[in-house]
């Protein structure tokens, strides 16, 4: 099903193995150079992603959405056999194609406000036959004080949606009691570790650990910040739409 205009990925196995102890299977290998066809083909139509040479694509998108959940050559506890997925405001897909490609005894669902978006996610779904992947449309504030989505989600991951307490905000009411988000970040400071403490209290959260790593590319600096679910979320949170932007805990 590849295209030859599309260029190949490279296939980085040893950069894989290494930094993550784990290596995609051909299969996986396959689906991801489909991913990155079907998003340079949405990319005429719809501004998807400024992210389209193959290494970089490969390094920003699929090696960083996958370094937030394996770790040691393993996924994160929170995503074992069954486990129940959300990516917060997925855009092209990232980071929760991905992980629903490497982990296809997960649901993964697939929510952003841009009815436009999931419509191009449906198609990549439906190409590369992700049956354990699922789309939403919604805003994360409404979406949070569904029942059918409220505290029913065993992971939530987050990248590049706003800042660490919004992120906070969007996430915890989404988690099950013992839930993990996942937040994506580029650069962090100590002072907004105090900020993000003190929002994640308020939501029935704490923040289990900081990962800062460098790329293997490009040598950016990256911070993955895990907040786990303990206690649940005062019924007031999500706030309103637009609420948690203007105002941040
Ligand atoms: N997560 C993707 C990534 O890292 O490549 C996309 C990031 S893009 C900068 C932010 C996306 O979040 C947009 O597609 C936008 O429509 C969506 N978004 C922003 N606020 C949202 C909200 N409150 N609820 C759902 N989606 C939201």
């Amino acid at each position: 099903m590849t295209n030859s205009t599309t260029p190949l990925l490279p296939e980085m196995a040893e950069i894989w193995q290494q930094t993550l102890n784990w290596q995609p299977t051909t299969q996986q290998q396959e689906k991801f150079q489909q991913l990155y066809q079907s998003i340079l083909e949405g990319n005429a139509q719809l501004n998807l992603t400024r992210i389209t040479e193959p290494q970089e694509f490969w390094e920003k998108h699929l090696w960083d959405s996958l370094r937030g959940i394996v770790q040691q050559g393993q996924f994160i506890p929170s995503l074992q056999e069954g486990a129940s997925v959300i990516d917060i405001g997925t855009g092209a897909g990232f980071p929760g194609v991905p992980v629903g490609i490497i982990a296809p005894n997960s649901t993964v669902t697939l929510l952003d406000s841009t009815r436009k978006k999931i419509n191009f996610i449906d198609k990549v779904i439906t190409a590369l036959e992700l049956k354990n992947c699922q789309t939403l449309v919604g805003r994360s504030e409404e979406i949070g004080q569904q029942t059918q989505h409220r505290q029913i989600y065993d992971l939530a991951l987050i990248r590049a949606v706003g800042t660490t307490s919004v992120c906070a905000e969007y996430t915890l009411p989404l988690l099950k009691q013992g839930g993990l988000a996942v937040i994506y970040r580029g650069t962090w400071t100590e002072e907004e570790t105090q900020a993000l403490h003190n929002a994640v209290k308020q939501l029935g959260g704490e923040v289990e650990s900081i990962e800062q790593f460098i790329t293997p590319l490009s040598d950016s600096i990256r911070n993955c910040l895990y907040l786990r679910k303990i206690a649940t979320t005062p019924a007031k949170f999500p706030r309103a739409v637009g609420v948690p932007t203007q105002k941040p805990l």
